[in-house]
């Protein structure tokens, strides 16, 4: 029997943004919207340097965009051919991308999108979770008008990116207004155990939600924000915790990869 998690529905009425983060994945947020951004190359035969990053970005965003999907196996020879390069150099991307948690190499086997177990997924949300409320209790010691104004900045960028329908860009400020949060605690070790949260739950998002419910609402930000400027820890600590298992709740782990993925339509030049 396949396995699901959650309630499978539509929580939010009003403005939906995906709920991932590639900057959280250890980028910078200036190297998220490179790789996000980054224009398809007609012809790529252009130095191997920018073959390399080209064939790596157009990997990467087939994740984050969730057009890969969990257990999706992705052959070299295959691979090597669509991009018209050698395998070496499609097993030095993917190795790249193994090392950053986004694929993985089974010995024997090959290179797959991971397929993160439903404990897995648990655990992920319990951290978040646990940790925000432990970020949002500090952050109220501190909250200033400048922060405040710092947030509702960023909640009018993200509202601004699910308007016009960028996804990419809202996709990266979706993760990034959880770093925003830690961010004002000046806490280094902090923002970096973020960051790896959320490059791990970024990954299940992308390989697990369906794609067009896959939304989570900048309204849900909005009303943290509200709760922390009302100065209401109560609040805010269960509007937090409600966001991540609204999050958690619509991850469908029933959805695998197909059988015969169509990889040449996935890395279509568009
Ligand atoms: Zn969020």
């Amino acid at each position: 029997m396949p396995v699901q998690i959650g309630v499978h529905k539509n929580v939010h009425k009003n403005i939906k943004i995906v709920h991932i983060c590639w900057a959280a994945s250890g980028m910078t947020e200036d190297r998220a919207g490179t790789v996000s951004t980054r224009p398809r190359m007609k012809n790529p035969l252009k130095g191997d340097a920018s073959l390399d990053e080209s064939i790596y970005a157009r990997i990467a965003e087939a994740i984050l965009h969730g057009r890969l999907k969990a257990g999706t196996k992705l052959p070299e020879q295959r691979l090597a051919a669509l991009f018209g390069v050698s395998r070496e150099r499609i097993r030095k991307t993917l190795h790249r991308l193994a090392a950053e948690r986004r694929l993985e190499i089974i010995p024997n086997r090959g290179c797959f999108v991971p397929r993160p177990t439903v404990e897995d997924v648990r655990t992920v949300y319990e951290a978040h979770r646990v940790f925000e409320a432990g970020i949002i209790e500090q952050l109220l010691r501190v909250l200033d008008e400048r922060i405040l104004a710092a947030l509702d900045a960023h909640l009018a960028a993200e509202r601004a990116a699910a308007e016009r329908g960028d996804r990419a860009a809202s996709v990266r400020l979706s993760g990034a207004f959880h770093l925003l949060l830690v961010d004002q605690l000046g806490n280094a070790e902090l923002s970096r155990f973020l960051r790896e949260l959320l490059s791990r739950s970024s990954l299940m998002v992308s390989v697990y939600e369906p794609a067009q419910s896959s939304l989570c609402a900048v309204d849900e930000h909005g009303a943290i924000v509200a709760a922390l400027r009302a100065r209401d820890l109560e609040a805010a600590l269960r509007l937090s915790r409600e966001h991540f298992s609204h999050i958690e709740s619509r991850l469908n782990l029933e959805r695998g990869a197909p059988d015969e993925p169509d990889l040449a339509g996935i890395f279509a030049e568009e």
